[in-house]
């Protein structure tokens, strides 16, 4: 029997690295700075979410690794290599599904970005049903983004983004419009899709139940400009899990890292009853 020679396996760093990154904006009144200093690693499959109160720059965050704007200091890689612009490689959804083009049906909007990236149209087509059926709108390929509900707008931009195939998903609190009930149903889907599919996401939310619900680690900033107070492991809670005493335990201790005054270690586990 042979036994094949001993592989080499190239060490493999973090998907995505922010290292100390500050941005500011030039204002009229002067510059504004939204985050600080701001560092973190994000791993393929991980659902790595930004939590912090409003104003507190997850959203100009979000915005620098999508390729939007560049730090004034520090830096952002992913795959090692630097940000520089927008690209395929990271697809951003927002919270304002009328983003979706009116006048385009459910598959037309999906289709839409894979034809501007050159996919031909027949392979398009087959990927928006593919991803439109994931989602569980496959009945609805052929409707008008203002026949749809909230909650299957999110969907079809979902789909969108993921027929895109990114390396990381980058969601701004694209639940926060929907009632409490759609949600959650939201939350449900996103989780099993992950089981499902694994893909990567950076999602930013002020919530600190959702952030608990939706990832496995959280990054904790710390109000204008954003700073980090600790970085949390999370993967114990899902919504299964929510309302228990472990998980108003874990609410509780975030609130407490969040806004009161002392700054804890990161990253450390989120240990029950601790
Ligand atoms: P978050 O998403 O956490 O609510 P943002 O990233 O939107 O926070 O904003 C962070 C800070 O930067 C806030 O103080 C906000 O007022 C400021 N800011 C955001 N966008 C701009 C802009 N285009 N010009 C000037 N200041 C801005
Ligand atoms: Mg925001």
């Amino acid at each position: 029997m042979n036994t094949p020679p001993l592989q080499v396996v190239p060490p493999q760093g973090p998907l995505l690295r922010a290292e100390h990154v500050t941005i500011e904006y030039a204002g009229a009144q002067g510059t504004v700075r939204a985050t600080e200093d701001v560092s973190f690693d994000v791993h393929r499959g991980d659902r790595f979410v930004l939590l912090g109160p409003s104003g507190c720059g997850k959203s100009t965050l979000l915005k620098a690794v999508g390729g939007f704007s560049a730090p004034r200091a520090g830096s952002l890689r992913l795959g090692g290599k630097p940000i520089t612009g927008p690209g395929p490689d990271r697809i951003v959804v927002f919270q304002e599904f009328d983003q979706l083009p009116p006048w385009k049906t459910v598959e037309a909007n999906v289709m839409f970005p894979l034809l501007a990236g050159g996919v031909k149209k027949a392979e398009a087509r087959e990927r928006a049903r593919h991803w439109l059926g994931k989602v569980g709108l496959a009945r609805f390929a052929d409707a008008y983004p203002h026949t749809l509900s909230g909650g299957m707008k999110a969907r079809v931009a979902i789909a969108r983004a993921l027929a895109m195939q990114p390396d990381i998903l980058l969601m701004d609190e694209p639940f926060a419009a929907l009632d409490a009930l759609t949600r959650r149903t939201m939350q449900e889907q996103l989780q099993s899709l992950w089981e499902e599919i694994g893909f990567t996401m950076l999602f930013v939310t002020h919530s600190i139940e959702e952030a608990l619900v939706v990832g496995n680690r959280i990054l904790l900033l710390s109000p204008h400009p954003g700073r980090v107070r600790a970085e949390l492991n999370s993967h114990q809670f899902d919504l299964r899990s929510a309302g228990s005493a472990e998980f108003q335990a874990a609410n509780e201790r975030i609130h407490r890292l969040l806004f009161g005054d002392t700054p804890a270690q990161a990253p450390q586990p989120l240990a029950v009853g601790s």
